[in-house]
């Protein structure tokens, strides 16, 4: 690849203004890169050193240098085909932050040295109605950053490899306030908690807020919505998390739902709850916790069908929806939020040769909300 180097300079040396056009700009972007990454090969899910070309490159495209890299939980999902749709061998990993290396003749948004992050999507069709609503995020045929195939008809891997190429309508400039590795879990994460928030109205001061598992999502949960002036309640399934939610998270009330006294004398104390928790639950004791005209917004991934009696939701007006990630236009807002207000994620930071061990922390909850991989930081040929 030493070609590579001497583009770079020529593409360097040429690119004072964003977007402005080079000479040089296509064929540089149109030569195929190769790249190491972490990829799962089957459903056991371990993941190893696995090498593979990135795709085409087109005049939107942003070349990212990978920095950190958040651990998902649907990372383990998707590892261990979980879900029935996995395809091998596949790269994970879609809470990336990295710094722009390459950008394409007609991208206008970024620059060469940009702190830069990528999610959950990396495409859309552009045409639908919420890709013309900016909620592209529920277009029937958005692109997941892994475990999918793009335009050109090349599987995507995602943000547990040295590079990666995305469309610059799917990145986003991390604000100078936030550090790359807190960053990381913010684009999924601290997303999939704005956006609703935002979205139902909910970011008025002063609302009584509940917070269902305290995992990666849900200790976001309680930061933001701490952040935007609500009471918190922390709703979990054992007592083990209660200094943690009181103390570092700053929640006002800790509820363990198998506690039928407390859970009873909370009884229509909240205006929503987000409820994170992604394996099976009965729904009936959050409901009642909810006051007239509250609702629940369920955000984890579960693949078996929920129960609750109607009246549950008919004597109190109460809704039940459902919310994932958010927009780019949101991501931005929610940054800038978490800048303003001095707020980050929780996190643990390991090398990609400990991302085994990681998952299986994970997996069995054992983790201080979030593992981000400094992917930079892991000697990856690139
Ligand atoms: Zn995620
Ligand atoms: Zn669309």
């Amino acid at each position: 690849m030493s070609s590579k180097k001497f583009l770079s300079e020529v593409w360097l040396q040429d690119s004072s203004y964003p977007g402005r056009r080079s000479p040089n700009s296509m064929d540089h972007l149109s030569l195929e890169k190769t790249v190491t990454g972490y990829a799962a090969r089957d459903s056991s899910g371990f993941l190893s050193p696995f090498t593979y070309a990135l795709r085409q490159t087109r005049p939107e495209d942003v070349l990212i240098r990978v920095l950190y890299c958040g651990i998902c939980h649907t990372d383990i999902h998707q590892a261990k085909n979980h879900l029935g749709m996995s395809k091998y061998p596949m790269v994970p990993g879609h809470e990336v932050t990295g710094e722009v290396v390459e950008v394409g003749s007609d991208v206008t948004r970024f620059r060469i040295g940009d702190t830069v992050g990528a999610g959950v999507i990396i495409g859309c069709c552009r045409e639908c109605g919420p890709c013309k609503s900016n909620i592209e995020q529920y277009c029937n045929k958005r692109i997941w950053s892994y475990n999918d195939v793009y335009t050109d008809g090349r599987p995507t891997q995602g943000g547990f490899s040295s590079l990666m190429i995305v469309d610059q309508k799917f990145v986003v400039k991390i604000p100078t306030g936030l550090a790359a590795e807190q960053a990381a879990p913010l684009l999924c994460a601290g997303l999939t908690v704005y956006s609703p928030l935002k979205h139902f109205g909910l970011m008025k001061e002063g609302l009584r807020g509940g917070i269902v598992g305290l995992g990666g999502v849900g200790h976001m949960g309680v930061k933001m919505a701490k952040a935007m002036g609500h009471h918190v309640t922390v709703i979990s399934s054992s007592d083990k998390k209660r200094a943690e939610a009181i103390d570092h998270l700053g929640a006002d009330v800790y509820l363990v739902s198998s506690d039928e006294a407390s859970m009873s004398s909370a009884a229509e104390s909240l205006d929503y709850i987000i409820d994170t928790v992604p394996v099976f639950h009965p729904l009936e004791p959050y409901l009642q916790l909810l006051k007239v005209d509250g609702q629940i917004i369920m955000m984890g991934v579960i693949n078996q069908p929920l129960q609750f009696i109607t009246p549950m939701i008919m004597l109190g007006r109460k809704s039940i929806s459902g919310s994932f990630i958010g927009s780019m236009s949101e991501v931005e807002e929610m940054l800038e939020f978490c800048e303003k207000k001095g707020l980050s994620s929780t996190i643990e930071i390991v090398k990609l040769d400990q991302i085994n061990e990681a998952l299986q922390r994970l997996e069995r909850n054992d983790v201080r909300y979030r593992f981000v991989v400094d992917v930079a930081g892991s000697e990856l040929d690139a």
